[in-house]
């Protein structure tokens, strides 16, 4: 590997407080910096990566909520803003450099549509095969932003992934822009598109968790679940998913699938139906202070209302905003 950084070989998925520490960010400003992967330091090719990443380190200091679909003050940031998605990660400073890295491994490239099934009235699975494989695979909870014409871009999270390509799951909004277009694509239809892009990730560690999610915002949460579970499996973990009526529900199968692992739960809420085996009400309701002590990390996903609801009962209850990964759309 010689004295260069060799970035395709990081695992950017275990990019912790330690590795910023080897590559001397601390704040005591040192400037020792060391490739995590052989500990050679000292290149002037190393000195410039630690300049850089402390320059983003401050940069991203006081922004970690941000609209999603650009990164606030970037390039990335002014073309692809405005999607009308937020999303908080809230471990600040032992995160920025995974930002930092994190955009550097996002790639253009163009996305095939090899199959599409209808899931309810209006859910659609859509699975893609990329042109080009993933430079860096995503990290469970990130998204691709498809560019479907001029000024219509549309961000859509990963359910599933591998080298090759990746599953969606997407709400056809009858009077929508997007949407329409890729629920409607015939099988080969090309797209092209940025991945994998977005902070709402799924937490390398084996803190007991607790995610909640409405409608599709179930799908950034299944793909976390899935990860998670496959590494962890001994981690407690729920799920509490919130639809109007039963056939609104997808993935019930998928996810039913997760509970021959005993340490996790779920439950679905039927907002405007009341129907045996389902809880009746909003997602919202399992918020309370007896059920949320008994998880340490809460993962918070779908429409505004439902998040700004969570957050608030969370926070009322005394959690740590450290504890609580949200994104809204
Ligand atoms: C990071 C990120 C990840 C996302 N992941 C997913 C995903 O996995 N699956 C998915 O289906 N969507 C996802 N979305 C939402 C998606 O990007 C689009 O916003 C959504 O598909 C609507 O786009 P559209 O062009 O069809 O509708 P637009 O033309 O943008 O909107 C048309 C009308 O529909 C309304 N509308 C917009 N969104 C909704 C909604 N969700 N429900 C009801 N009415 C709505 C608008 O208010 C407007 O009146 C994600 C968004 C972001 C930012």
């Amino acid at each position: 590997m010689g004295n260069k950084w060799d970035e395709t070989n990081w695992d950017f998925y275990g990019c912790k407080r330690s590795y910023c520490l080897k590559i001397g960010i601390q704040s005591n400003g040192s400037k020792a910096a060391k490739c995590p992967l052989s500990n050679q330091s000292k290149t002037p090719e190393d000195y410039r990566m630690t300049r850089a990443i402390r320059f983003r380190k401050h940069r991203y200091q006081r922004k970690t909520c941000h609209t999603a679909g650009g990164n606030p003050g970037t390039s990335q940031g002014s073309k692809f803003g405005g999607v009308g998605k937020k999303s908080c990660i809230n471990q600040k400073s032992s995160h920025n450099t995974r930002r930092f890295f994190l955009k550097k491994t996002m790639q253009k490239t163009k996305a095939t549509l090899t199959r599409n099934t209808r899931l309810t009235h209006n859910i659609y699975e859509l699975v893609y095969t990329l042109e080009s494989p993933f430079l860096q695979m995503p990290i469970a909870g990130q998204y691709a932003m498809f560019q479907l014409a001029k000024g219509l871009n549309r961000a859509y999270s990963f359910a599933d992934f591998h080298q090759n390509g990746f599953t969606l799951l997407i709400e056809r909004i009858p009077e929508g822009k997007g949407s329409p277009i890729l629920c409607d694509a015939n099988i080969g239809d090309s797209f092209d598109i940025m991945l994998p892009l977005g902070h709402f990730v799924l937490q390398d560690n084996t803190k007991s968790k607790c995610f909640i999610g409405t409608g599709t915002g179930l799908v950034p949460l299944y793909c976390q679940i899935k990860n998670h579970l496959q590494k962890y499996a001994n981690t407690k973990i729920c799920f509490h998913f919130g639809v109007r009526t039963e056939d609104d529900i997808f993935y019930r199968d998928r996810i039913g699938a997760f509970t021959k692992n005993p340490n996790f739960k779920w439950q679905i809420y039927l907002s405007r139906e009341q129907k045996p085996d389902y809880e009746h009400g909003y997602v919202t309701k399992w918020i309370t202070k007896e059920n949320v002590d008994n998880f340490e990390e809460f993962y918070i996903c779908g429409s505004p209302e439902m998040v700004s609801d969570a957050r608030k009962k969370l926070q009322e209850i005394g959690v740590e905003k450290s504890r609580v990964l949200w994104e809204q759309y």
